[in-house]
């Protein structure tokens, strides 16, 4: 029986930041991943989605430029195929980057499907060399690929004691942890069942032949949004349905108003309030019907219908019961213990999507809670993660981003807060960049603490990172004010707006 200290399983961002943090701390790892390492934010999240909504974001420039700055540009076409495999070589380069990240640190990767068999142990079945891992080329420059201190240049693979492409089962135990990061999956209504061509997930949007003349978004979470901003910009008619009263529902109900504003303004239909009660899939699309917020049915016909209502986390095949665990109603694991995100069963961590509320379903809070426990089972003091002070991010346009409460939260929580909000076109870049946003500060009243920054416009999924550490660092509207931004910047409203609260205003009086 081969017995690491450490057995992770899954090689999404929660795995693999687990497994590189607990080699470095000298711990022996072995990490099983039965797709690819990255997981889903690499390959079908956080990664493809942001290079094409980058795209989309320079086709949105040459409307600017022709409207707004005599640039006299056209857009001819947007190519498709091109556009993906520009999307698909950044993909492929980070994966390559992780891989050699892992082998350089020494981090054994066993392709195959992990099963618990026990409290820390795990059968590997269909072990094989993870695909595409012995074309990672060497010496490109790729993080650590050149200084591979195993010299092949192939991580992991040839640690598989089965060789290269061999299928078996190979059994483990994890003397001192075992990591479950399995992540999450889209998650589907009944009765309307993606099919991959008219009715589909974030996951199949990625890979379609083409580009959609008109869609229905069915969920106005981050996801949702960020899609129904990306089909618009390359041109389609989008209608965005979500059933709460308002799109990003877990953010400050300004936000969701401004961002609202912001993609109604850019033709997109927003439908908050409003049910989808059924989908019928015809040869050239959807046509589904909505109860609308005013009560009334709508029928909307669509070449595609995006269902982005959530995700769900990942046990398949896991069988958490033979390590003693359970999962709850909605299919989490849930610690014993969030300080240090063990169960129950000691010795036994979870990580990443496949943690609920309050963890985020973020790549960076599995990063975070990757840390953690990889430092928690090396003895090594380690803070548990702070949720409320981890940044939110909607990266359509325009952008919402935000930490920390809103303003409903705080007084929920019986603060009594101030709040200071101020147009982003209050400052010169603001008007520059001509596309409205703003910024919110919640914060104790009397001069106290900063509860939550929320921020809507251009850029400001770049701005929020100052804010975290006011948030996270308990500072006070004063305590920021004494730092001057620059000018002339969008940040430079960031700034303005605690001035006003510390009641120095300069051009918000
Ligand atoms: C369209 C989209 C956009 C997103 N954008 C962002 C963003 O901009 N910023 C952000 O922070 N987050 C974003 N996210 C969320 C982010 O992708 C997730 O929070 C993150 O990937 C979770 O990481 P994880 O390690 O928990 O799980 P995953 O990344 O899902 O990884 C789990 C891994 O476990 C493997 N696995 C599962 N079961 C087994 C088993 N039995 N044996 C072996 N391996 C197994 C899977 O193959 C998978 O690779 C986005 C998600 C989507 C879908």
């Amino acid at each position: 029986m081969d017995s690491p200290d450490v057995i992770v399983i899954g090689g999404g961002t929660g795995g693999y930041s687990t497994a590189l943090r607990a080699a470095a701390l000298g711990l022996e790892v072995v990490l099983v991943e039965r797709d690819k390492v990255g997981g889903t934010c690499l390959h079908r999240g956080c990664i493809p989605s942001k290079a094409m909504l980058h795209a989309a974001e320079l086709v949105d420039g040459i409307a600017e430029a022709r409207e707004r700055w005599g640039v006299k540009a056209t857009l001819d076409a947007v190519d498709w195929p091109a556009l993906v495999a520009t999307r698909d070589d950044i993909v492929a380069r980070n994966h390559r980057g992780v891989q050699a990240h892992l082998a350089h640190a020494g981090v054994r990767v066993i392709a195959g499907s992990a099963r618990l068999t026990g409290p820390r142990s795990v059968r590997v079945e269909g072990v094989r060399g993870e695909p595409g891992v012995h074309d990672i080329p060497r010496g490109h420059g790729e993080p650590g690929a050149h200084d591979n201190p195993r010299g092949h240049g192939e991580p992991g693979v040839h640690d598989n004691p089965r060789g290269h492409g061999e299928s078996g089962a190979q059994d483990l135990s994890a003397r001192r942890g075992l990591v479950l990061a399995t992540g999450s999956r889209p998650r589907t209504l009944p009765g309307l069942e993606p099919d991959g061509r008219r009715v589909v997930t974030s996951d199949d949007a990625l890979f379609a032949p083409g580009l959609p003349a008109s869609v229905l978004v069915l969920g106005g979470g981050a996801i949702g949004v960020e899609y129904a901003s990306f089909h618009r910009s390359l041109g389609a008619e989008v209608t965005l349905v979500e059933a709460a009263d308002r799109i990003v529902p877990l953010e400050d109900a300004e936000v969701s108003r401004h961002l609202t504003r912001g993609l109604k303004k850019r033709g997109i239909d927003v439908r908050a309030g409003a049910r989808l009660l059924d989908a019928e899939v015809l040869d050239d699309g959807v046509r589904a019907r909505v109860r609308t917020a005013r009560g009334e049915t709508l029928t909307i016909a669509a070449e595609r219908l995006l269902v982005a209502v959530g995700r769900t986390p990942v046990t398949d095949g896991l069988d958490v019961t033979a390590a003693g665990l359970a999962t709850d109603e909605r299919g989490f694991v849930v610690p014993a213990d969030w300080d240090r995100l063990e169960t129950a069963v000691p010795g036994v961590h979870v990580v990443g999507d496949l943690l609920p509320p309050p963890s985020l379903g973020l790549a960076h809070a599995s990063f975070a809670e990757g840390l953690l426990v990889a430092e928690t089972l090396a003895g090594v003091p380690s803070a548990p993660v702070d949720y409320a002070a981890v940044p939110r991010v909607t990266y359509s346009s325009p952008q919402t981003a935000a930490v920390g409460l809103s303003e409903a939260e705080a007084r929920a929580r019986g603060h009594e807060v101030v709040t200071n909000s101020m147009p982003l076109t209050a400052v010169a870049k603001g008007m520059v960049h001509g596309q409205g946003g703003m910024v919110k500060v919640v914060a104790e009243a009397g001069g106290g603490r900063v509860l939550g920054v929320h921020l809507v416009g251009p850029h400001v999924s770049e701005m929020i990172a100052e804010s975290q550490l006011v948030v996270g660092w308990d500072a006070e509207p004063s305590d920021v004010a004494r730092h001057v931004h620059p000018h002339p910047t969008l940040s430079e409203a960031v700034g303005e707006a605690f001035l006003t609260l510390a009641g120095r205003g300069l051009h918000q009086q």
